[in-house]
């Protein structure tokens, strides 16, 4: 199977709201960056009576935009993804404005002290999305809920766990619609970072996607896939391929993540080897999990831990 083909966002008007289909309108935050691409894509569904995907970052311009857009509109639900300080930081705002309650899994499980989550290792290069512990839903929902049921709007939470424990997608009936948050986005692979980020779990969500049956998948950064089935298949093989690629290496006498990161992102600038050695952490993670690879020790298996195949 080739490579997953990535797609491009060619034209931001930031703060704008934008018609993207019968029933979605979306505003694209003014937030970009190397983990947001072009930036945050907030969807507001529906007419009259809307509901809110992930509100997005505290950050006045977006507050401005949203309370332009929703003009005239009734809030009856806010639903987020995730706690990322890109998606739910003005989630509390939006519910205070309107008094709609807010819906997600749960909030972000607070990292142990002193933890690899805490003091990412390093020189302060930034490598983690930073997370929004203060977001607590109204509601705390579990796969297959049905959040709102209107004559116009049927949407339910699809827990998609692995980019964060707590990740949930969202379904909308009338359109065959899934918004997928971070789990699935249009112009990259998500960012699966132990010990939140579950590589076990992304791919089993992942899965769960591809087979499901949606017209459309609305990532909340990069432009939406008419092809989910193909796309995320080709976004599992990616993950397996790599995961393949950590088994070999580990079993050519590579011990530890930076021999591994060194071997196998020949390709990738220097400075995103930090990252890349989160991401072969979490594919460890999953080989010490499946059997086929041990920790030296028989410790958890951490970001200096010493493996070794089984
Ligand atoms: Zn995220």
């Amino acid at each position: 199977m080739s490579a997953p083909e990535f797609g491009t966002l060619d034209h931001v008007d930031y703060e704008k709201v934008e018609l993207v289909s019968p029933l979605i309108r979306r505003v694209i935050a003014n937030n970009p960056s190397k983990f947001t691409y072009k930036g945050t894509g907030t969807y507001i569904i529906g007419r009259g009576d809307v509901v809110v995907i992930d509100p997005g970052p505290r950050l006045d311009s977006h507050r401005d935009a949203l309370v332009a857009a929703l003009a005239g509109e009734r809030v009856q639900a806010i639903l987020v993804t995730h706690c990322h300080a890109d998606h739910s930081p003005l989630a509390a705002w939006l519910g205070g404005e309107t008094g709609a309650p807010t819906f997600s899994f749960g909030p972000h499980p607070r990292p142990e002290p002193g933890s690899a989550a805490v003091e990412p290792p390093g020189d302060g290069v930034e490598i983690e999305e930073s997370t929004d512990y203060d977001f607590v839903p109204d509601n705390a929902v579990v796969d297959g809920d049905l959040v709102v049921s209107t004559s116009q709007l049927t949407m339910r939470a699809v827990y998609t766990p692995g980019h964060t424990s707590n990740h949930t997608c969202w379904s909308l009936d009338e359109e065959s619609a899934l918004f997928t948050g971070d789990h699935v986005m249009g112009w990259s692979t998500t960012v699966v970072s132990p010990p939140d980020g579950d590589m076990s779990a992304y791919i089993d969500s992942l899965r769960r996607v591809a087979g499901r049956d949606d017209t459309m998948l609305w990532p909340t950064h990069g432009p939406p896939r008419a092809d989910g089935r193909r796309f995320v298949e080709s976004l599992v093989e990616h993950r397996l391929q790599r995961e393949r690629g950590v088994l070999a290496a580990v079993r050519d006498g590579r011990t530890s993540i930076p021999d591994i990161v060194a071997l196998l992102y020949t390709d990738v600038r220097e400075e995103l080897h930090k990252p890349a050695g989160r991401s072969v952490w979490a594919h460890l993670v999953k080989l010490v999990t499946d059997g086929q690879v041990e920790v030296e020790g028989s410790s958890n298996p951490a970001l200096d831990s010493t493996y070794r195949a089984v």
